[in-house]
């Protein structure tokens, strides 16, 4: 493939943007693709090379990148109407109607303009509604790039992830691993009064992906329940793509205080929001005190196009596409792995999918947990599998951006750069994809 253009305006944008992007996980080395455009579930770069896209904007475009005509037409005809008010909309009520009406714990939403916002925002409520300022945050769990959540270590020692962030914000924050009840009933025992929140993926997005075992976020409920903490389950991932419309609080059938949504819910639109039951929420202001506000909240052009992609993947068999043609590509990565390369693990569940690199010496060995198996004792193999973070960093991680992420680049399929990162099937991807990209994955392990 040749790569000259991308090359040259790499080297342009390291002169003017930090790193050369505007996000850090685009980078790569040594130097990433420019995309021109996108076409259905591919996205073609600016020196006209071809890719299936399993990016898909890292979760945003769950119907691919060429939108069906009446989300085309929400969008654009809002758009010619004028950008922005700075004044409520109709719009606005009818995609937190939608939201309310499907997502099982959410009665009233707020809308913001990025997942990162959302947590900000959950996390500043939580600790208004509830008094206490300590929030239990999952170790690998990703929320954003806030100071709240960006916090390594463990509970007895809490450190800034990042420069920026002072050590005295950091000992409001405690860190326990994903999955392990007994490590948040410790903590949760020793702090409970002063914990405002248990902040969680239902599934580790980020650093993974990890699954959580069958009866664990119904264990977070009860312990939250106990201390008179609030549980905020952060679906910036997952919502509305795991778990169809009802999100994967329905799928687990665990009902979190507070949801913060981001990705899809904005039809590829910049967007956040945060929805619960009635009485926490109303506290934002201006119905409550704890602030809330922004220029661009519940903006119009992403209104409509988040609108309009939910209608149409309520009224079209969106969920059953993008899952069977997720379970499709699991399962024939499996096979793969079977035969070729058996330390690797496919997890993934839905539309989501990773194949976690792991080592000999790793206790997280097996290519076959796939379709949530992760979350059944029963499985044969279930001793093998991430639990938490910490299994999936064990494994060979720079593997993924060594040589498989670019040697899978040059076959022509996108993946997320980093071993940690989530990737998506979109409605946009076809069987013919999928067997694409196996062969892609067989000629690498060959
Ligand atoms: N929460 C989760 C689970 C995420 O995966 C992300 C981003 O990937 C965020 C929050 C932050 O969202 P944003 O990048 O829109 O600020």
């Amino acid at each position: 493939m040749n790569h000259e253009r991308s090359r040259t305006l790499y080297d342009r944008a390291l002169s003017v943007i930090p790193g050369g992007v505007n996000s850090s996980v685009r980078a790569i080395q040594p130097y990433p693709f420019f995309v021109q455009r996108g076409d259905g579930a591919h996205v073609i770069d600016a020196d006209g090379n071809r890719y299936v896209d399993y990016v898909m904007g890292y979760g945003p475009l769950l119907l691919g990148h060429s939108l069906p005509e009446p989300v085309q037409a929400a969008i654009q005809s809002t758009a010619s109407e004028g950008p922005m008010y700075g004044a409520p909309t109709e719009i606005e009520i009818e995609l937190a109607e939608f939201v309310t009406r499907n997502v099982p714990s959410v009665e009233m939403v707020r809308f913001v303009n990025s997942g990162t916002e959302a947590t900000v925002s959950a996390i500043r409520l939580a600790r208004g509604y509830t008094g206490r300022d300590k929030i239990v945050v999952i170790s690998g769990g990703y929320h954003g790039a806030q100071p709240s959540t960006l916090v390594a270590g463990d509970a007895e020692d809490p450190t800034p992830s990042t420069p920026g962030i002072p050590e005295s914000f950091t000992k409001h924050t405690l860190p326990v691993p994903f999955n392990d009840e007994d490590r948040l009933r410790a903590v949760l025992s020793e702090h409970g009064d002063d914990v405002a929140a248990v902040i969680t993926e239902p599934m580790l997005g980020n650093t993974g992906i990890v699954a959580p075992t069958d009866d664990y976020h119904q264990t977070v409920r009860e312990l939250c329940d106990e201390i008179g903490a609030l549980l905020i389950f952060d679906e910036v991932i997952t919502g509305f793509r795991v778990g169809g419309l009802q999100c994967a609080q329905g799928k687990l059938g665990v009902l979190p205080d507070i949801t913060t949504f981001g990705k899809i819910v904005g039809g590829g639109f910049p967007v956040g929001a945060i929805g619960g039951r009635t009485e926490i929420i109303e506290q934002f202001t201006p119905s409550g005190d704890v602030f809330q506000s922004g220029t661009f909240s519940g903006h119009p052009v992403t209104m409509a196009a988040g609108l309009a992609t939910l209608e149409f993947v309520a009224e079209n068999d969106v969920y059953d596409h993008v899952n069977a043609l997720g379970r499709q590509l699991r399962g024939g990565i499996r096979d793969i792995l079977a035969d070729r390369a058996p330390e690797y693990t496919v997890v993934g569940t839905d539309s989501m999918f990773k194949t976690v690199f792991t080592r000999a010496d790793s206790p997280v060995q097996g290519g076959e947990c796939v379709d949530g198996c992760q979350q059944d004792r029963a499985c044969p193999r279930f001793s093998e599998c991430p639990k938490n973070g910490a299994d999936v960093r064990r494994g060979e991680t720079d593997r993924w951006e060594r040589l498989f992420w670019p040697a899978m680049k040059e076959q022509g399929v996108f993946l997320t750069p980093n071993q940690f990162e989530s990737q998506f099937v979109s409605y946009a991807h076809t069987e013919a994809d999928i067997e694409d990209t196996l062969e892609a994955y067989k000629a690498f392990f060959e």
